[in-house]
């Protein structure tokens, strides 16, 4: 293959996969709703999971996003240095997300501020947003998909709190966000928590975290129970699915953390909705690709 050519197979496998997690939610996230909805008594809740799971059905079926907003397209690589597309990675993304906003569609989200002109395409300054990792020594590329759409990224929240606040200080800082906006987010929410030293790491981590597989724990074990309890103590809100009350608020709570200046806590809060559309393509160096997220998900030329 000419290097044309491989430019347009890998922008194309990832138009098409963009597409695809927009129309079927990732395989941990089914699971986690319907383990939900098994463990639910409320039957006004149980109803409201239903209709999720037949949402999710006719989505399927008719190959239409599970959701009118299909949020702004986030990326998160850890590409090998060794990847023969590493070049031109930035550029077959951005033509992958014009792509499949045609295709599919995806509904043209992206405005850019102070013009307040939408792109009409998902592209514009910043738009996809791009989180790169490189590995050294590895002719490989790991890229993870994420539709952020509106309702839920409306109450991320990010802060620098006194260091005396301590995690109680981290735990109000999130409930308070919860109590406030999370029935406004369509729940059952993913949180995740970001735990730095300062507004930006904080809230980059927050992010990070929500590219985590649902249920995966912190392996810090102090953080890891603080992700059980935030959980509990989420869920005991009551807000349950879509805001109607219930047992459950939420997927999961995600941490993610990295060291603070002595004098600070910064944290921040991103949060997911229940169609947390996340996708994850790992390519060889042949553009031959798994997807742990999306194992249904093929690609004929
Ligand atoms: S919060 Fe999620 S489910 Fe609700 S409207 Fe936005 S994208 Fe759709």
């Amino acid at each position: 293959m000419t290097l044309n050519e491989q430019v347009e197979k890998m922008t194309d496998i990832m138009a098409s996969f963009i597409g695809y997690t927009a129309i079927h939610l990732p395989d941990d996230v089914v699971s986690k709703l319907r383990e939900l909805r098994d463990a639910e008594d409320d039957p006004a809740a149980k109803s409201i999971y239903d209709m999720m799971f037949e949402n999710m059905r006719l989505a399927s079926e008719l190959g239409r996003p599970s959701c009118q907003d299909t949020g702004l397209v986030q990326f998160r690589i850890d590409c090998g240095s060794r990847f023969p597309l590493l070049e031109q990675l930035q550029a077959i993304l951005v033509t992958a997300v014009r792509q499949a906003t045609e295709k599919t569609p995806l509904r043209p989200n992206a405005v850019e501020t102070f013009d307040e002109i939408n792109t009409g395409d998902n592209i514009g300054t910043g738009a996809p947003s791009i989180s790169w990792n490189i590995i050294p020594a590895w002719n490989g590329c790991a890229i993870s998909t994420y539709l952020a759409g509106g309702g839920c990224s409306l109450p991320g929240h990010a802060a620098v709190l006194m260091p005396g606040e301590g995690y109680e200080g981290v735990v109000r800082f999130v409930l308070d966000r919860i109590a406030e906006y999370g029935q406004n987010a369509c729940p059952p929410l993913l949180v995740g928590v970001g735990i730095a030293n300062s507004v930006d790491t904080a809230a980059q981590l927050s992010k990070k975290a929500l590219f985590r597989s649902v249920g995966s724990r912190n392996p810090n074990e102090k953080a890891a129970k603080m992700e059980q309890l935030l959980e509990d103590g989420i869920n005991a809100i009551g807000v349950g699915p879509q805001g109607m009350g219930g047992k459950f608020s939420v997927l999961g709570v995600h941490i993610e953390n990295a060291v603070r200046h002595t004098a600070t806590l910064g944290v921040g809060v991103s949060f997911s909705c229940w169609t947390h559309r996340r996708g994850d393509i790992v390519f060889d160096k042949d553009l031959s690709f798994t997807t742990s997220t999306h194992p249904g998900f093929t690609y004929e030329q």
